[in-house]
């Protein structure tokens, strides 16, 4: 620094001519971006907003828990349609907690899917208890009531009774099937732990995600519809003994402070989050219906461009699919699809490439390759495509020309 300024000036004005051919260029060859989830749009809207919610929490210098929290828990309680909210560290400690206040232990077995994200397993093995996997619905990707009613049909006598609970996962935005899974749930007396991760706002016969069964659990990750700026969760629940628990546990099962009942854990909620999410809360039903309008895009894009017969479009069988993906079939080429969008610059993800039966650490479960193979062909003909609310019509146009060229191309 401080040296041939004339040159340095003349090198900088050199490279801005040089960015400026290189971005006429880019529009010329009508290269678009279009990345899997761009969160830069949404938070240009809030700033304002959040900036000066986030500098009262530092003036307030309370961090953890508190006003901003127990607010928080009210307002989603209201927009889920339940009694109680308990705000928490991740929608992973929503599961443990929610499973720990089950007390449930390695005495006992839990039933989920195995096509979901590793955290609804990876739960039910950290409180010691040993998943139980029955495979989904080909249309929704959810658990499969029927799968469901038959793994529990077929148990044992002694092995229906370490049975203790059922998580149905919301995938992709969409509910399960829940009255008949809730059903079946009654009669063998069983815990419903709904993983609503994906699914804040989701509808079910006019009921919301997370208040149907006896916990609903919710995941602030930044990529979920309704995201923090860091690690967040939170897990509703209709029934006061349950939330009080909860609330226990939370805080290393201690009440009142200091004499412990129960042992808990570091399951807390901080301000900042709360506030964030809070703030963002706001706009949810707004950004919700973006999505659901470029869904419906999508929807007019694919028919019109010839492809059923390669690509299947998500099925919305349930009220209210709140799109936190928008994940196609492909009949083939799943991978080099993939690659072949990502050299045009747009982004897609493979949820989930290894359903949880096969997964390394699940192998002392004695899974095989075709026990679900529901999941399994899931797992390697699936992919998500760019759903978030601020993407333009050519963005999402752009998308469905290059899966279009890409089997033009190759077919
Ligand atoms: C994101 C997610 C979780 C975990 O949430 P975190 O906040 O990342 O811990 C659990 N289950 C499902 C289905 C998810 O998508």
């Amino acid at each position: 620094m401080g040296t041939g300024e004339a040159g340095d000036e003349k090198d900088s004005c050199k490279w801005f001519q040089t960015l400026k051919a290189c971005h006429q260029t880019r529009i010329l060859n009508h290269t678009m971006k279009v990345p899997l989830l761009d969160l830069k749009g949404q938070y240009s809207v809030i700033k304002d907003e959040i900036l000066k919610a986030v500098h009262e929490v530092f003036e307030s210098q309370y961090f953890i828990l508190g006003p901003r929290v127990e607010s928080l828990e009210k307002e989603i309680a209201d927009y889920c349609f339940s009694k109680h909210a308990v705000g928490v560290s991740s929608g992973t400690d929503a599961l443990l907690i929610s499973l720990m206040a089950s007390d449930i232990d390695h005495q006992n077995t839990v039933i989920t899917v195995p096509y979901t994200f590793f955290a609804t397993a990876g739960s039910i093995s950290r409180v010691g208890a040993r998943p139980i996997f029955v495979d989904i619905d080909p249309e929704t990707y959810n658990m499969s009531p029927e799968c469901l009613e038959r793994t529990i049909d077929a148990m044992p006598r002694a092995e229906l009774a370490r049975l203790k609970g059922v998580v149905p996962v919301h995938l992709y935005g969409q509910c399960s099937d829940m009255d008949p899974i809730l059903k079946i749930c009654k009669d063998y007396n069983l815990v419903v732990i709904e993983d609503a991760a994906q699914a804040i706002g989701a509808e079910y016969n006019g009921k919301r995600a997370g208040s149907m069964g006896d916990f609903g659990c919710f995941s602030f990750f930044p990529s979920k519809n309704l995201g923090a700026f860091g690690d967040g969760g939170i897990v509703t629940t209709n029934s006061e003994k349950r939330y009080e628990k909860l609330r226990m546990l939370r805080g290393h099962g201690a009440h009142p402070k200091y004499y412990h009942s129960l042992i808990g854990g570091n399951f807390r909620l901080d301000a900042f989050q709360a506030e964030v999410v809070s703030i963002k809360l706001k706009y949810l039903d707004i950004w919700t219906r973006g999505r659901q309008e470029n869904a419906h895009k999508y929807r007019a894009l694919f028919n019109s461009a010839g492809l059923s017969d390669v690509v299947e479009l998500p099925v919305e069988k349930e009220d209210r699919h709140i799109y936190n993906q928008f994940v196609i079939r492909v009949k083939r080429k799943r991978d080099d699809l993939r690659g072949f969008l990502n050299d045009a610059g747009i982004g897609t993800e493979v949820y989930y490439p290894v359903p949880m039966h096969l997964q390394k650490c699940f192998s002392h479960l004695n899974y095989k390759k075709g026990d679900f193979p529901v999941a399994e062909h899931a797992a390697s003909h699936t992919l998500a495509l760019p759903i978030y609310p601020e993407l333009s019509d050519a963005q999402l146009e752009y998308v469905v020309e290059k899966i279009k060229a890409f089997y033009l191309k190759k077919s």
